[in-house]
């Protein structure tokens, strides 16, 4: 069967007017690499794990998304990351909570993958990172002066009990990506900093197994969003369980779940692909960062509403 691959760098209030048409084109040329990195794992062949590790690590680099370089930071002022990777094939899942060291946290998720360990947090996760040779990095690398400045803003926002009017770019974001490899094997992965002046120990859906990320014979799925909502309604196990028990298609599942988060004050998205290749990238907010890329090699991208082009 023909591989495919979808990616997401973060969903919610986006005002086209805020976003200047220079950023936008960064935006989309992001995306863009992200599409190509996991394609050229699954062109060769390889299998969706690998691929949808090396697209969230191209995520991870450009510091316009919130994960790794670029990340959002916590109340204290810190880097808070956390990132999940899940095999649908095996079960296997792997995932990191509420550290800063490892340069590519998903690398981190991945080591865990392959561990006895499901979730490692704290000071053990970052012993496990330098254990397992992952690359470690000193927190100013993941500095950006655009987050620094949203958490200013913030803090000075509830300092002064004012109204949020903030885009959710300045606000929260993640990265993911899924695949269904050429064997139809899916997978899953979601990498984050959370959410701007997040409480410290504060952690979000992306590394909680069947809120933000999942995968398995059925579908894989990566979330983004107000984290607190898919976790409450176990959102991406929720389009699974959808899709098993009552027979719904990946895009009927994905749609009544982020529709029914969006009625509770949920605001985000997901992306999400089954095990025949369909890929679908509902959201309830103005925007979410996006694309697909198929066995044709062509990036397709759109951050608000229009179609992928
Ligand atoms: N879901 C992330 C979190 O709650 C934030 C986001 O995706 O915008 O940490």
């Amino acid at each position: 069967m023909a591989a495919i691959l979808a990616v997401h760098g973060g969903a919610g209030t986006m005002r086209r007017e805020t976003v200047a048409p220079d950023m936008q084109a960064a935006f989309h040329a992001g995306l863009r690499a992200a599409l190509l990195a996991g394609h050229a794992v699954l062109a060769k062949g390889g299998g969706a794990l690998d691929a949808v590790t090396q697209a969230v690590m191209a995520l991870e680099d450009d510091p316009l998304f919130n994960a790794g370089h670029g990340a959002v930071y916590t109340s204290a002022g810190r880097h808070e990351l956390d990132a999940a990777v899940m095999d649908g094939a095996t079960g296997d899942a792997g995932a990191v909570a509420g550290i800063a060291g490892p340069r590519h946290p998903i690398l981190a998720a991945r080591a865990v993958l392959g561990s006895e360990h499901v979730l490692l947090a704290g000071q053990s996760a970052l012993d496990f990172c330098v254990a397992h040779g992952i690359e470690m990095v000193a927190a100013a690398h993941y500095h950006t002066e655009r987050r620094w400045a949203a958490l200013q803003a913030e803090l000075a926002r509830r300092a002064a009990q004012a109204a949020d009017t903030r885009d959710d770019a300045d606000r929260h974001g993640t990265v993911g990506a899924v695949a269904c490899d050429a064997r139809g094997h899916l997978a899953a992965a979601t990498s984050t900093g959370g959410m701007t002046g997040k409480a410290p120990g504060r952690i979000g859906d992306c590394p909680i197994f069947g809120a933000g990320t999942w995968a398995d014979r059925a579908c894989a799925i990566s979330a983004t969003g107000h984290g607190e909502w898919f976790i409450r309604k176990a959102a991406a196990h929720e389009i699974s369980a959808r899709m098993r028990h009552l027979g719904e298609s990946v895009e009927q599942a994905a749609a009544s779940v982020v529709t029914e988060l969006g009625r509770l004050g949920g605001s985000g998205g997901l992306i999400a692909v089954d095990a025949e290749g369909h890929v679908t990238l509902p959201f309830n907010s103005s925007g979410m960062y996006r694309g697909t890329i198929a066995a044709d090699g062509l990036p397709r991208t759109a951050i608000w509403h229009e179609s992928l082009g």
